[in-house]
């Protein structure tokens, strides 16, 4: 029983898991009760379409698993929040709870190296009737960042910023995000439990790409602890989601 918990564990820090699912949560079955109860019977048609579509492109396991998405729903609704942010877009899972969560009047900025990923999606965005609240920019996020900080005006101008995009960068995105969402208003970074491998033992098999951004995410973790400017929240949704609330 032991050796197989073992083994478990360790396929689960290869960068998959052998349950056939996203969730860092250790049953198959309780995660799929999660889904079944829950989440699919409320998900939006076009989410389901976009999600659908998803799972035949080969980068699948980077998209935003649903449960996740309607914990973000929620979250932007309690908020109010209007005015928000989104790096690492891929097909729009995200984006797309984000964009029927806002009201009418509501705005996402988007930013993706990608824009080829970003417009898979967009047709199923078009047919929900939330593109008109999107802006999506090409290119990476960094340099993009540092323009809007040139203008006054956006510091402090977002309620809502979501990161998901390359780990590596997490810690400068941080620095500049901080300046861009108001105080008070929140940032959620995802993938800050990074399938289970922040506690793997140093000799554990991980994937190569899991193994290169480990460190980026410890250190993001660490960092964001001892941050006096934000209250932060680690919770096991999706993949561990990290807000932080800016305080000042
Ligand atoms: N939120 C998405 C998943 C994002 S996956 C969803 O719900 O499905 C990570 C994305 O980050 C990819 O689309 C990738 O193209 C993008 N990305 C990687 N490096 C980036 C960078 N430097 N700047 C902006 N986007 C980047
Ligand atoms: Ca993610």
């Amino acid at each position: 029983m032991a050796v197989r918990k073992e083994e478990e564990q360790q396929t689960q820090l290869a960068g998959h898991n052998d349950l056939g699912h996203k969730s860092l949560l250790q049953s198959d079955a309780l995660y799929q009760y999660i889904l079944e109860t829950s989440v699919h019977p409320r998900e939006h048609q076009s989410l389901k379409e976009l999600r659908e579509m998803t799972e035949k492109h080969p980068w699948n396991l980077m998209a935003t698993p649903p449960d996740e998405g309607q914990f973000l729903s929620m979250l932007l609704k309690l908020m109010n929040a209007k005015n928000t942010m989104e790096i690492g877009v891929y097909t729009g899972y995200s984006l797309l709870s984000t964009a029927l969560a806002l009201p009418p009047d509501g705005k996402i900025l988007a930013l993706d190296v990608n824009r080829e990923y970003y417009e898979l999606g967009l047709p199923i965005i078009q047919k929900a009737g939330v593109a008109h609240k999107i802006d999506f920019r090409e290119g990476p996020a960094l340099p993009l960042l540092d323009e809007l900080l040139k203008d006054e005006n956006n510091k402090g101008r977002f309620d809502f910023i979501f990161v998901d995009a390359d780990k590596d960068n997490y810690l400068n995105y941080h620095k500049r995000v901080t300046d861009l969402v108001k105080i008070g208003g929140l940032i959620g970074y995802d993938n800050t439990l990074w399938n289970g491998s922040v506690v793997a033992p140093p000799d554990a098999p991980l994937k190569d790409y899991v193994k290169r951004l480990l460190p980026h995410v410890k250190e993001l973790n660490k960092y964001l602890a001892q941050d006096s400017r934000i209250q932060i929240c680690q919770l096991p949704v999706g993949d561990g989601i990290t807000l932080c609330r800016r305080i000042i």
